[in-house]
């Protein structure tokens, strides 16, 4: 009998199946592209789901290859010109062929020479990122695991270095909190949960009607928290929110953290992606402001998840997260080394993400970007004006990007509306030919896209408003 690690090792048996996949995977992706293929999402009941994927370990066989293609089929087709769901890129194939390298190699990433293109890969896009905000030289940063994880790091620089005790030392010996709009996304909560504050210690600032922070507000909630004895060490602006895709006025939010000699944050996980647009980085004046900016890749562009940009406005601090010792790792060295990522991340063993975003930055350069970014938010536009001028919808609010919130008006009480809006998102999920999400804003549901594929045309938009109304009446 064959010896089982040697057949999985076999590269003849690799190369065919290889062939096989790339073959099947260009032959959908354009079979995605031209809406050759019905479904978006191929929906199942979670049980269902379940028992369909089921597998006994005791009884192994079948083609891997052919598996690969029953996933592929059941999957949510981000390649779809009908996917406008949530705010992830369909990758560009060649940065998922990176990704795929990538996984081949399993560089750990934990120390410079278990990863030595990946790490210099990973420090020369963070710093072109860096540059395209607008930070100067001393700027820094590294690619974490995605957006969530990304701000609780940059939260916890924040307390390190702004905050008067020494907590890494001590504890947190005194309440602290960080101030945020309403609007912000939940893991900014849960950042400052994990750092042991607790409820009190994320300080939520209320939006205007279009979602954005009120920051002529930030001023008297400061001195309601200081009053209460509380340490205020950040701020977060949002940009954009997640719901709306509101941005905050990060000038307006550096300029009061100035004042106060605070933390500014920005949390510009899919919205930071403007800095690349000619046309709307007007959104994001005042992000090279900021002491940190996190920004996911994987959501505006076109690189496979999870990659996430975590910019240190200066780069010093981006090795103050931790101050934890790793001797065996790291040797004696006290001096900041660019290249020991691992010191400043929470990963030790890390994918080697610098490598899908650097092969799709270096192939076609920040024009690819632009293109993308401006094309996207312009759609979300041009869709705001075919809602507005539809007797039978309505606007959340007019969007400043590509996540426009909508909903049908039934003129039922608001209750009914809900409930019909919910039913409707649900049907077009089951049915699976768009994927569209929901969202909630101050009691009221609404249906929600985020516009993220080049081949969705204005008369699929228009489109998904006639399935809405058919299912309105069903
Ligand atoms: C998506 C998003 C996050 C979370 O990022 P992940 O990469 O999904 O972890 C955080 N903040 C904002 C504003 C987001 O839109």
């Amino acid at each position: 009998m064959e010896d089982i690690l040697s057949k999985v090792y076999d590269p003849e048996a690799f190369r065919e199946a290889g062939h096989r996949l790339i073959d099947s995977l260009a032959d959908h992706l354009g079979n995605t592209q031209h809406g050759l293929t019905e479904q978006a999402i191929t929906w199942r009941q979670p049980d269902d789901a379940l028992e369909r994927w089921q597998f006994d370990p005791e009884a192994p066989g079948g083609d891997a290859i052919d598996l690969l293609q029953e996933i592929l089929a059941e999957s949510v087709q981000l390649h779809h010109p009908r996917y406008m769901g949530h705010q992830i890129s369909p990758p560009a194939p060649v940065a998922a062929l990176a990704g795929f390298l990538g996984d081949f190699l399993n560089n750990g990433m934990g120390v410079y020479e278990m990863g030595i293109p990946g790490t210099a890969m990973e420090v020369n896009v963070v710093r072109a990122l860096a540059k395209q905000m607008g930070f100067g030289p001393e700027a820094d940063g590294f690619l974490t695991s995605g957006g969530t994880l990304a701000n609780l790091t940059a939260l916890l620089a924040a307390r390190s270095i702004r905050a008067e005790a020494n907590v890494w030392q001590e504890g947190n010996v005194r309440p602290m909190a960080l101030m945020v709009s309403e609007e912000a996304h939940y893991c900014v909560d849960r950042t400052a949960r994990i750092m042991g504050w607790g409820e009190a210690g994320i300080i939520k600032i209320p939006v205007n009607d279009r979602f954005q922070m009120r920051t002529e507000l930030l001023e008297e909630y400061y001195q309601n928290a200081a009053a209460q004895g509380m340490e205020v060490v950040a701020v977060v602006g949002s940009a954009c929110s997640t719901s709306t895709g509101s941005f905050d006025d990060l000038e307006a939010i550096a300029a009061f953290c100035g004042k106060h000699n605070l933390w500014f944050h920005v949390d510009g996980a899919h919205g930071g992606a403007s800095v690349f647009s000619q046309k709307y980085r007007h959104l994001v004046k005042g992000i090279s402001l900021a002491d940190s900016v996190v920004m996911d890749f994987h959501k505006m562009l076109l690189t496979p998840a999870v990659t996430t940009a975590l910019v240190f406005k200066n780069g010093t601090h981006s090795h103050q997260t931790f101050r934890q010792k790793a001797q065996y790792l790291f040797g004696q060295a006290t001096d900041p080394e660019w290249f020991n990522l691992a010191r400043r991340t929470f990963e030790c063993t890390k994918v080697m993400m610098g490598a899908k975003v650097y092969v799709l930055w270096r192939t076609y350069g920040t024009a690819l970007f632009d293109t993308f970014v401006t094309r996207m938010y312009d759609l979300g536009a041009a869709f705001a004006v075919l809602i507005r001028n539809h007797p039978d919808f309505e606007l959340a609010v007019e969007p400043e990007c590509n996540i426009v919130c909508f909903r049908f008006k039934s003129g039922k009480d608001a209750e009914a509306e809900n409930k019909l809006n919910a039913r409707i998102r649900q049907s077009i999920v089951e049915d699976g030919h768009f994927y569209i999400v929901q969202t909630q804003l101050r009691g009221i549901t609404w249906l929600r896209v985020t516009l993220v594929n080049p081949g969705t045309s204005m008369n699929m938009l228009a489109k998904l408003l006639e399935r809405v109304v058919q299912l309105s009446k069903d």
